[in-house]
């Protein structure tokens, strides 16, 4: 069923504590964590609860944890103290885009400054 926890899923697993993450913020739908892989000072990932592949499959199935997400993404912002200086949050949709995982997830960057186009 859309939405299910998928067996092969890394996010999925983080979301059922399989796999640790350090988390910063959740919620009922969402979960926010610091990348592994940090790009800025600060990188978090904010992801839904449910299983969705993109943001846009979670978009048309589920508009309110959508904009949860955005929600927590401006709230973990908040948190580490970026949003006064700025910060960028990004969707990675599809491989050639460089998403790597395919669980909707939000980058939130921010802490440097950030080039603009992005490569
Ligand atoms: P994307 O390339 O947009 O699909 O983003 C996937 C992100 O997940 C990358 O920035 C990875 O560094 C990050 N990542 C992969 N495994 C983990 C993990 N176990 N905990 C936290 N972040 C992870
Ligand atoms: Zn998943």
């Amino acid at each position: 069923m859309a939405g299910e926890p998928q067996p092969d899923c890394l996010f999925c697993k983080i979301v059922s504590g399989d796999i640790p993450a350090t988390v910063v913020h959740e919620t009922e739908t969402t979960v926010a964590f610091r990348d592994i892989n940090p790009q800025a000072p600060t990188h978090v990932l904010v992801i839904p609860k449910a299983h969705y592949p993109d943001a846009q499959t979670l978009a048309v199935a589920e508009p309110q944890i959508a904009a949860d997400v955005l929600n927590e993404a401006g709230r973990v912002a908040a948190q580490d103290t970026i949003d006064g200086t700025g910060y960028r949050i990004v969707f990675n949709t599809g491989s050639g885009a460089g998403q790597t995982v395919f669980h909707a997830h939000a980058h939130v960057l921010g802490g440097r400054g950030l080039n603009w186009p992005p490569g």
